[in-house]
């Protein structure tokens, strides 16, 4: 019975979790969404009033551990949903920014349009963005419901290249076909925005089926900047359901929006800054007593 449950938990989970479903729903037709998407209360993505946010309490702001590590040969892949990156066992994690505990990163993927003004999910004050990041984590301690925390990001196009950002985008044209998987170097935090002060948190859900009321979500004010062209190379990536990835805007409900703004001086970089020196103070330490 046991196994069976095992097995019944993995297959319900892993597909959503990926963004990734083997089912055949589709883009284009949410009203045949299977699991919570058409019945469940706290769905994503929402459009962020942002003068209806409340203030969030003192949280510490995120920390974010190892997204400055240049990480080495990660499978990126065309999962026919997405493009998506497998972080699993990167020893990417996140902590504080209001949560409980740890959280591991498990992937990131995007989600876009072929025009250029819609493709994102979350939408603020009404304002539509052409492509948003969801950096997915996990905390298998965490009471369901709070098990995943996504970090999102949206995107502005700018007149320049982020070259920071061509890790990912240059290698997007070697995955255009559906299945197609390569292994890349990449360094999150390098094309994350200098300015992760302030986020939105609400509770909600994955934004693909069978869209698991099991996100926290913060939603990253400042934007990612790229190119035209820099989009367009997603913008030419072809699903067989179309060229568009992106769930329209859900009801928000009963549910809160919180705001949060990092004190002056602090940023999330810093707690990077302070975690390496702990740990090179450790290191010294630990070289001190061989
Ligand atoms: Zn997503």
């Amino acid at each position: 019975m046991k196994t069976l449950l095992f097995i019944a938990c993995i297959t319900f989970l892993s597909p959503s979790v990926n963004g990734a479903a083997e089912g055949n729903w589709k883009y284009g037709e949410e009203e045949n969404w299977p699991g919570k998407c058409t019945n469940g209360t706290r769905q994503s993505p929402i459009d962020i009033i942002t003068a209806k946010a409340e203030k969030s309490p003192e949280w510490k702001n995120f920390t974010l551990t190892n997204f400055d590590k240049d990480l080495k040969s990660r499978e990126f892949k065309h999962t026919g949903k997405t493009i998506l990156l497998d972080l699993e066992g990167s020893g990417l994690s996140i902590e504080n920014g209001g949560l409980n505990g740890t959280y591991q990163a498990l992937q990131l993927h995007f989600h876009w349009a072929n025009d250029s003004k819609s493709g994102a999910e979350h939408t603020i004050d009404g304002k539509e963005f052409p492509l948003e990041l969801h950096i997915v984590t996990k905390n298998g301690d965490q009471e369901y419901g709070q098990q995943h925390a996504v970090l999102g990001f949206v995107f502005k196009v700018v007149d320049k290249n982020n070259t920071k950002f061509d890790s990912i985008a240059a290698e997007v044209p070697k995955i255009k076909a559906e299945d197609a998987k390569i292994n890349i170097d990449v360094n999150i935090k390098s094309f994350l925005p200098s300015n992760m002060k302030v986020f939105y948190r609400y509770y909600g859900s994955l934004t693909t089926p069978n869209c698991d009321e099991d996100v926290i979500w913060s939603v990253f004010e400042t934007p990612i900047e790229i190119s035209q062209y820099q989009l367009s190379i997603f913008q030419d990536i072809h699903f067989s359901h179309g060229y568009a990835n992106y769930r329209s805007i859900q009801k928000l409900n009963n549910r809160k929006v919180l705001k949060f703004e990092a004190k002056p001086g602090e940023t999330s970089s810093a707690s990077c800054l302070l975690y390496s020196s702990f740990s090179l103070i450790i290191l010294l330490f630990a070289t001190y007593m061989l």
